[in-house]
């Protein structure tokens, strides 16, 4: 009988090729979880690797309504106009507990799905947030095999996703409103932490000076952060998605960041940590699924864990015993 893997090989050339179709097929059989889609996935990115890595892999954040539709929008637009190519992809793990996804929204950035030089891809639902993020990383890949050299992943600014979305791109970008202070507007600790770039977006009408002042104040935090990547001044920049004024700056600041990272290695650094990161995530994910899964910890797991939570047994030794269950075979 054929490997029943081949058609992935098929698949990977009309990706490479830059079929559509081809692309949102390969994305979809990524997000299977049926284990030959997973075999045939693998060997699809196998081919795959080797055409991988040449884009500029930007995640954006902030919090619901501070204008990241808007915004992907006006960037994408902005940045195939200078003759690139845009996959925007979401981690969005909100998806998976209310069935509707906030970044699945239909309406979100009409004229950008609408181009030729885009690619646009809501968030796959999924059991965990590690799953979503395999997920993402992995469409991300065939992406740049498919010729798309600007990956813009985009998350809600909720949850957890923040850190996934930082630990698989070039650059964190953090939009924020103009206005005063990370409670006051709903950041959660530690995302701007993790930015390499904070834009505040809507520096418009009667929220020019709101903006500027909300850049100042921001200047001033970040100056006293250690910064994370070498030689990298986070940058605090201001624009207007609304009437596309300051994207070209964020552009160029990208570029600037890219430049850098290159003289430096920063940037290979960092794809080779995360790579190293992805590997145990995937073993995690995969040890912790087949834990799950296994007959005898399935069966002891309630109780055990119902005793854990009562307090009547302490959660090293339920943890040991379940483990024990487990190698048992
Ligand atoms: P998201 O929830 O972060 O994706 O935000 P959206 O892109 O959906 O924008 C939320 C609201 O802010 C919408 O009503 C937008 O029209 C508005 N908005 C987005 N960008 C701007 C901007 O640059 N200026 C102004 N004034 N409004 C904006």
């Amino acid at each position: 009988p054929a490997d029943p893997r081949t058609p992935a090989l098929g698949l990977a050339d009309a990706v490479r090729q830059g079929d559509r179709r081809a692309l949102a097929r390969a994305i979809t059989l990524i997000e299977s979880t049926r284990p030959d889609h997973r075999a045939q996935a693998e060997a699809l990115l196998d081919a795959l690797l080797p055409h991988t890595g040449n884009s500029v892999r930007v995640g954006i954040s902030g919090v619901p309504g501070v204008g990241k539709s808007t915004f992907i929008e006006a960037f994408g637009l902005h940045v195939i106009g200078l003759g690139h190519k845009v996959a925007v992809l979401a981690i969005d793990p909100s998806s998976q507990r209310t069935g509707g996804s906030i970044l699945g929204d239909k309406t979100r950035m009409v004229e950008l799905s609408r181009n030729a030089g885009a690619f646009i891809r809501p968030s796959p639902a999924g059991a965990t947030l590690g799953g979503v993020a395999r997920r993402t990383r992995e469409a991300m890949l065939v992406c740049e095999a498919a010729g798309f050299d600007v990956i813009v992943v985009e998350t809600v600014g909720v949850g957890q996703s923040e850190t996934a979305v930082a630990d698989m791109v070039d650059l964190f970008l953090l939009l924020l409103l103009p206005a005063g202070g990370d409670e006051l507007q709903g950041i959660k600790k530690g995302i701007v932490e993790l930015a390499d770039l904070v834009v505040v977006n809507k520096a418009d009408g009667d929220l020019v000076a709101a903006a500027r002042h909300a850049v100042a104040e921001y200047r001033h935090a970040l100056a006293f952060l250690k910064p994370a990547v070498p030689d990298w001044r986070v940058p605090v920049l201001s624009c207007s998605a609304a009437t596309n004024s300051g994207i070209d700056a964020v552009w160029a600041t990208i570029g600037e960041h890219r430049a850098v990272g290159e003289r430096s290695g920063a940037r290979d650094a960092r794809r080779a940590e995360q790579a190293g990161a992805w590997l145990w995530s995937e073993i995690r994910e995969t040890l912790i699924d087949a834990f799950r899964a296994h007959p005898a910890v399935r069966t002891a797991l309630p109780e055990l864990e119902g005793r854990v939570r009562g307090g009547s047994l302490v959660p090293t030794a339920a943890a040991r015993s379940l483990l024990e269950r487990f190698r048992g075979g």
